[in-house]
């Protein structure tokens, strides 16, 4: 059985690293560095996403039945409708299964190529993720999560529908949901109170993503739509020159979120690392007795 519902419920904070599936020996290797080295903070999972199609789908499930196999860490398998018949989902929620991997986060994934590109549902597939959450639900996993959005979703016409298509998403059998990342930590506040507002009372895990790079922030925006704070985009364009003040501007920023969101009663804190976790396990060096003193937590953090 997982304990990832059962932490995210118990008022501890969970602690999660996001990672992807590499493409080359090289990013391997540095995947496997990576993961051997949040392995010694003791997180509550590590999460390995699922590409928008090709071969990067096969390595998701080479990587996780890895770490299922090879490592202490619990590991979460990101799933996507996209371009998937029912029947292809079947047989890859079987195969994770096979794996050793219980716990998996339901997506609807978003059209290959282009984000933003009119959405067609496979000719045998699924059409929203909360389909995906029925079909995962019934091969007795052991969690799901889904993908919640502080600044609702991109296709969202207005907030009243997307909470409304977020809570049934949830009530088809949900157990938790990670957000998209951001950068207000009100924004996150503000959709918390909203799902709590229409009696939905799942834990939102929010995710973290530190910028330390002012070229980064054209390409979040277009994978995130996040909108990026002005004052840290202009601290990030004065340090522009100098990494190492990039770098303390980001973690600062970051850790102030983090701290924040603790404060505030966040279940857990979801670390996307592009598969670089020196800065955000700094971030989480920083906030770590933040943790502690919220709530004594039963693992080694
Ligand atoms: P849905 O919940 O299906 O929602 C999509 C849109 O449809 C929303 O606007 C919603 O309001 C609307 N909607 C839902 N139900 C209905 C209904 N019944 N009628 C009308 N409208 C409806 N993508 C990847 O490709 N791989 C990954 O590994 C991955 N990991 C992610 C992890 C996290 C934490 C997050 C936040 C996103 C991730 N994504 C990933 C991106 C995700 O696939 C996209 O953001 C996608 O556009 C949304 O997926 P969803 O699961 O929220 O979709």
């Amino acid at each position: 059985m997982s304990v990832l519902p059962d932490v995210l419920a118990s008022g501890h904070h969970s602690v999660s690293f996001e990672f992807f599936p590499p493409s080359t020996e090289a990013g391997n290797r540095m995947l496997w560095e990576s993961l051997r080295r949040v392995e010694r903070v003791a997180p509550t999972f590590v999460s390995i996403t699922y590409g928008a199609g090709g071969s990067s789908r096969a390595r998701t499930l080479e990587v996780v039945r890895s770490i299922a196999s090879e490592t202490t860490l619990l590991p979460v398998v990101h799933l996507t409708a996209v371009g998937h018949s029912i029947a292809e989902l079947r047989q890859i929620i079987g195969q994770y299964l096979d794996a050793g991997v219980q716990d998996v986060l339901v997506l609807r994934g978003d059209p290959p190529g282009d984000p933003n590109a009119e959405w067609v549902p496979h000719p045998k597939g699924l059409t929203y993720a909360s389909e995906l959450v029925r079909l995962v639900r019934m091969y007795g996993v052991s969690s799901v999560g889904v993908a919640a959005f502080p600044e609702k979703h991109p296709r969202s016409p207005d907030w009243e529908s997307d909470i409304r298509h977020f809570v049934a998403k949830c009530r088809a059998g949900a157990d938790y949901a990670i957000t998209q990342m951001f950068f207000h930590v009100d924004d996150y506040l503000r959709l918390r109170d909203r799902v709590a507002a229409v009696g939905c009372h799942i834990p939102i895990v929010p995710a973290i993503m530190p910028a330390t790079d002012v070229r980064q922030i054209a390409r979040f925006a277009e994978l995130s739509h996040a909108a990026f704070p002005l004052s840290l985009a202009r601290r990030l364009e004065a340090a522009q020159g100098s990494p190492a003040d990039c770098h303390r501007i980001g973690v600062e920023y970051a850790s102030t979120m983090a701290d924040r969101l603790i404060t505030e009663g966040a279940p857990g804190l979801h670390f996307i690392t592009l598969n670089r976790p020196t800065v955000v396990l700094e971030i989480h060096k920083n906030i770590r007795n933040r943790l502690r003193s919220a709530h004594a937590l039963p693992t080694a953090l």
